[in-house]
C-alpha cells in the first residue's frame, strides 16, 4: 500500500514581524484560528520599534523561527529567500514625524530594502509577494475616497517612500511576472502599538497624567483600522487575491483628531482643559485620507468586523493593564 506525503507546509518569511502590525499577523497566523499550514519565519532587525516581547506567545512553537537582521542585507536575504514560498513585507520606517526630522532611513529601508527583498524573491522563484502599503501614497483627498487605480501623489518622505516601493514592487510583476499583491490600509489602532504614534502616545501619557499635544485645529480627518481586521485583510490577498493587483482595506470609522482625542480623554478619565495642548501643525500635514475598500470586499468577501467604540475601550484597557509593556517604551519614542 502506498501512503500519500502529507503536502509540505508553506513557508512564509515575515519581514518586520516584531513590529505592531507584523507581530499581531505572526501571532494570528500561529494562534488557535490560523491556518496549521504554515511556518513563519520573522526577519526584523530591531529597530528602535521592533520589540522581540511581541512575539513571547509564539517564541517556542515549533512553526516559528526568528531572524534578526536588515533587509538591506543582499546575502542574508538571498539566503532566505532560497528557502520559503511566500513573503509578507511589513519591515519599514513607519513614523511621519521622523520622516519630517530625517528622511534618509525611510529611503535605504522602504525604497532600498523592498528593493533587495522583491529582487531576491524574483531571483529565487518565490511563489508569491504581499507588500504591505498605506493609504498615504494617494495623498489627501477633500471628499469622497480613493480607489487603487489613483495615481499616487504622497505629501511626506515617509508616503513618499512607501509609494516608490510600491511602484518597485508592482514593476517586478509586470516585468518579471513575480506575483507581487499590495494593500493599502488606513491607520491602525490597537494593543502593542508602539507609543509614539497617536492613539498610544495619547493613552500612555493620558494615564500618567500628562499633556496630550493636539496638531493644529485638530481637524485633521483619518479612518481607524483594528490591527484584526487589518491582518483579516492581509489573509485574504495572501490566500485568494490576484497577482499585481492592489487590495486598499479600510476600516470605516472616520474621525477628526479632536473627536478622537475627546474619546481617549473620556476613556482615560483626563479633563480635556488641563490635558490636551493645542501645538503647532505637523509641517505639510494630509487633511484627509480615505480608501474605497469595495474592491476587497466584493472580491475576496473581506468585512471589518470590530465595533470602534468597543475596540477602543479594549484598547485603552490594554495600555491600562500592560504599563510594563510600554513602559520601557517611552524613553526610545522620544525624537
Ligand atoms: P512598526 O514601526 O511598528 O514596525 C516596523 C518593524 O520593521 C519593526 O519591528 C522594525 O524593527 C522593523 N524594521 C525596520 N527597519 C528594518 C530593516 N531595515 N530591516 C528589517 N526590519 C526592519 O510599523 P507598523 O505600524 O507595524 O507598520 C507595518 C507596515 O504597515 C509598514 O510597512 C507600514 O508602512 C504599514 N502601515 C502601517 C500603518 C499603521 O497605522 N501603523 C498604516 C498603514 C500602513
Amino acid at each position: 500500500m502506498t501512503t500519500t506525503p502529507s503536502p509540505r507546509p508553506t513557508r512564509i518569511l515575515v519581514t518586520g514581524g516584531a513590529g505592531f502590525i507584523g507581530s499581531h499577523y505572526v501571532r494570528t497566523l500561529l494562534g488557535p484560528h490560523g491556518p496549521n499550514d504554515v511556518t513563519v519565519t520573522v526577519l526584523d532587525k530591531l529597530t528602535y520599534a521592533g520589540n522581540l516581547a511581541n512575539l513571547d506567545e509564539v517564541h517556542d512553537r515549533p512553526s516559528f523561527s526568528f531572524v534578526k537582521g536588515d533587509i538591506c542585507d543582499d546575502a542574508l536575504v538571498a539566503e532566505l529567500m532560497g528557502r520559503h514560498d511566500e513573503v509578507v513585507h511589513f519591515a519599514a520606517e513607519s513614523h511621519v514625524d521622523r520622516s519630517i526630522d530625517g528622511a534618509a532611513e525611510f529611503v535605504r529601508t522602504n525604497v532600498v530594502g523592498t528593493h533587495t527583498l522583491i529582487d531576491a524573491a524574483h531571483r529565487a522563484g518565490v511563489q508569491t509577494f504581499v507588500h504591505v502599503s498605506t493609504d498615504e501614497v494617494y495623498g489627501s483627498i477633500e471628499r469622497g475616497s480613493w480607489l487603487e487605480t489613483q495615481p499616487l501623489a504622497p505629501n511626506s518622505p515617509y508616503s513618499a517612500a512607501k509609494a516608490s516601493s510600491d511602484l518597485i514592487a508592482l514593476s517586478y510583476h509586470r516585468t518579471h511576472g513575480l506575483d507581487v499583491r499590495v494593500t493599502r490600509c488606513s491607520n491602525n489602532y490597537g494593543h502593542h502599538h508602539f507609543p509614539e504614534k497617536v492613539i498610544p502616545l495619547f493613552v500612555t501619557n493620558l494615564l500618567d497624567g500628562s499633556k496630550v499635544p493636539l496638531y493644529g485645529d485638530g481637524g485633521n480627518i483619518r479612518d481607524w483600522l483594528h490591527i484584526d481586521d487589518h491582518v483579516q485583510g492581509i489573509e485574504l490577498v495572501r490566500t485568494k487575491g490576484r497577482p499585481g493587483e492592489v487590495y486598499n482595506i479600510g476600516g470605516g470609522t472616520e474621525l477628526t483628531n479632536r473627536e478622537l482625542t475627546r474619546l481617549l480623554v473620556e476613556a482615560c478619565g483626563a479633563n480635556w482643559d488641563t490635558a490636551v495642548e493645542y501645538v503647532p501643525d505637523r509641517k505639510g500635514h494630509d487633511r484627509r485620507y480615505s480608501v474605497d475598500y469595495t474592491k476587497i470586499r466584493e472580491e475576496l468577501g473581506y468585512v471589518p468586523r470590530k465595533e470602534f467604540s468597543a475596540a477602543l475601550t479594549e484598547t485603552v484597557q490594554w495600555y491600562r493593564d500592560n504599563r510594563a509593556w510600554w513602559e520601557p517604551l517611552k524613553g526610545r519614542a522620544a525624537l
